[in-house]
């Protein structure tokens, strides 16, 4: 892939990490300090509570996405798929920077 092309998936993904990042420090201030207090008062979480902790679970799986997509970068591995190796659509980079893998295996492996 073309420097100008690296450069620009770079700046993108640099701006959704800061995104991310940003939305789960606000998730993380949202919960409560103690979820399971030690002793007597186990209570289940609310449903909202738990709806906020399975959010920041999948937060933080795209953040690590997007932080293997900028190692990528910089080892110039950018753009291949992670599991066959061939080149990932442009269209799909374009939607989706941090995408480690192509249609192909994606559909195969299931949401990835
Ligand atoms: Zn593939």
């Amino acid at each position: 892939m073309q420097s100008a092309k690296l450069e620009h998936y770079h700046s993108r993904l640099l701006a959704e990490r800061d995104q991310l990042i940003h939305e789960m420090d606000r998730i993380r201030d949202s919960i409560p300090e103690e979820v399971h207090p030690p002793g007597e008062h186990e209570t289940a979480p609310s449903e909202g509570l738990e709806a906020d902790v399975s959010l920041a679970t999948s937060e933080s799986q795209r953040l690590r996405d997007i932080e293997a997509a900028l190692e990528r970068i910089k080892a110039r591995t950018f753009g291949k798929c992670a599991n066959c190796g061939r080149e990932i659509s442009e269209a799909r980079l374009r939607a989706v920077p941090s995408a480690l893998h192509c249609a192909t295996c994606e559909k195969s492996a299931g949401a990835i």
